[in-house]
């Protein structure tokens, strides 16, 4: 089994030691993890852990909405350029980035702060990890505004099928996690199982977002492989066949080759 978790935040503190995290993830099958980064602060840590695992961790280089604080973080943003400009192969992405209508951080710093991450995904040709929580439409607005055409991935997906479809037609991927395997989720799970299956890549939001019976637990990307079962069930796929497929569009969605 070789699964991509696409979107686990590794260097979380709940995630420690992280080594034996990546240990036990490693042995249930998630070969590959994508670590978005959150603040300036984490862009190191992240570097350091993604530099003792060459070949199993990548990551993406942004500012988090949930972060920010009343005014643009102009020094930030100037430190992300400049560490985009020295980018590494591990790095393959620009996020985690987007909007929050759940936070008290201003809309208008928060739209600042993700257009000029959607002006240095296109200066630097990388995809864009996005958070949306209830602000899709709005995030669609600036990225066609911006004329954003690079792709990347809605990550943490709820919402209706409509909904997804206009983050596929501009070229995203839809992140599917733990939101599916909770049966209450009726709108999201109907969502994912209409969706063309090249769409779609795995991720748990790790130590985040709990699956369903892990409540009240930190969320680890070794739980990876019930989402994919869980997955298969609701669209009727073939778990091998699904697991293959999804494995290639990770790859594709973050422009690696093998
Ligand atoms: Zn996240």
């Amino acid at each position: 089994m070789a699964l991509f978790d696409t979107h686990c935040h590794l260097d979380f503190a709940a995630l420690q030691p992280h080594k034996e995290t990546i240990k036990v993830s490693l042995e249930t099958g998630v070969e590959r993890f994508m670590v978005p980064t959150t603040t300036r602060s984490s862009w190191s840590l992240v570097k350091n852990l993604a530099q003792q695992y060459p070949q199993n961790i990548f990551y993406a280089l942004g500012l988090h909405p949930y972060f920010l604080s009343d005014e643009v973080p102009t020094l930030d943003l100037q430190t992300l350029s400049e560490q985009l400009n020295k980018k590494t192969r591990q790095v393959v992405a620009v996020g985690e980035c987007g909007l929050d209508a759940m936070i008290s951080v201003s809309q208008e710093v928060q739209e600042r702060v993700f257009v000029a991450q959607i002006g240095l995904a296109l200066e630097h040709h990388l995809p864009i990890v996005l958070h949306s929580r209830k602000t899709h439409h709005r995030i669609l607005q600036l990225l066609k505004q911006h004329h954003f055409n690079l792709g990347g991935v809605l990550h943490g997906f709820t919402g209706s099928e409509q909904q997804a479809r206009q983050f596929i037609d501009m070229g995203f991927k839809i992140g599917v996690g733990g939101s599916i395997t909770y049966p209450r989720a009726n709108k999201t799970r109907t969502a994912i199982a209409a969706l063309p299956i090249d769409a779609l890549v795995l991720e748990t939001d790790a130590p985040d977002m709990p699956l369903n019976g892990f409540q009240g637990q930190p969320n680890t990307p070794a739980r990876l492989p019930i989402v994919l079962t869980t997955l298969a069930d609701l669209r009727g796929d073939e778990p091998s066949m699904l697991e293959q497929q999804l494995w290639q569009n990770s790859l594709s969605l973050f422009h690696l080759r093998k």
